[in-house]
């Protein structure tokens, strides 16, 4: 069989050595391509680029010689889509997304670029997976990346056996710990974020009021069997996601409202 394509972006920039970390891993995998934004889009969301033109200009990237490397002046899900739709010059059969510097977990999959480009892939009918690691004091991406190639093994390998069906699209977040430490999986859901946003008031040198989002750093609920409480267990974290935002719960007394209202 040949090699598999695998479509490598991420939210933090090319040049983010959890995508350097990343593409090393991977390329033990598969031919990796790389189209990544040319800086940080953290917290960006899935955005799609209409109103001006995209760039993508072809990168080295040092620690990573021979593979082809794209940057791009668009967002993380914009970079998925144009390695989709022709830049990465052959089909793709899985695109991942990260190493996030930073966890990934419950609502943040709504802001986080590195979620959204997986996204991207998902609703373009490929597979994918985002991946982020809870960087804290070992900054651990090689131990992350390990897991990173054989979870992509594992999804091409269930990819090949049924192809044309609904595409795997997984989030994962992996603890930082040691690189010799040993680290359990467990597969989850998402958790309970605790946002603790506060409306920070400033007034510029022209006398106008203008605004931050601040705040506290979110903490979330350390719920078992959720990817909060994974993390918090010290071990890594997958969610299979999908991209079906409909509430099945509340669709039977919604139709009462609207046969009685309607
Ligand atoms: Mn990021």
């Amino acid at each position: 069989m040949e090699a598999p394509t695998i479509l490598v972006s991420n939210d933090d920039g090319v040049h983010a050595p959890g995508l350097v970390a990343l593409v090393q891993a991977l390329r033990e995998v598969g031919h990796v391509v790389v189209v990544a934004p040319e800086r940080n889009w953290s917290a960006v969301g899935h955005t799609k680029t209409m109103h001006k033109p995209l760039r993508a200009t072809q990168v080295v990237l040092p620690a990573a010689e021979g593979i082809t490397a794209y940057q791009s002046n668009g967002s993380p899900s914009d970079c998925v889509a144009l390695g989709l739709l022709g830049l990465a010059g052959r089909p793709v059969d899985l695109v991942v997304s990260g190493i996030n510097d930073g966890a990934n977990v419950s609502t943040d999959l709504l802001y986080s670029g590195t979620f959204a480009a997986a996204a991207e892939a998902a609703i373009a009918g490929v597979p994918a997976f985002a991946i982020s690691l809870d960087a804290g004091q070992y900054l651990n991406y090689r131990s992350a990346a390990a897991f990173a190639a054989a979870l992509a093994r594992r999804m091409l390998a269930r990819t090949a056996e049924a192809p044309g069906e609904r595409p795997w699209l997984l989030n994962v977040n992996v603890p930082d710990r040691p690189e010799a430490e040993r680290v359990g999986i467990q597969v989850t859901r998402l958790g309970t974020r605790v946002y603790r946003d506060a409306l920070v008031e400033r007034i510029d040198p022209r006398g106008r009021r203008y605004y931050w989002i601040g705040g506290n750093v979110p903490t979330g609920l350390a719920e078992e069997g959720t990817d909060i409480g994974a993390l918090a267990a010290g071990d890594i974290s997958i969610t299979p996601v999908h991209l079906d935002l409909t509430d099945e719960a509340r669709i039977e007394e919604l139709r009462a409202w609207a046969a009685r209202d309607g």
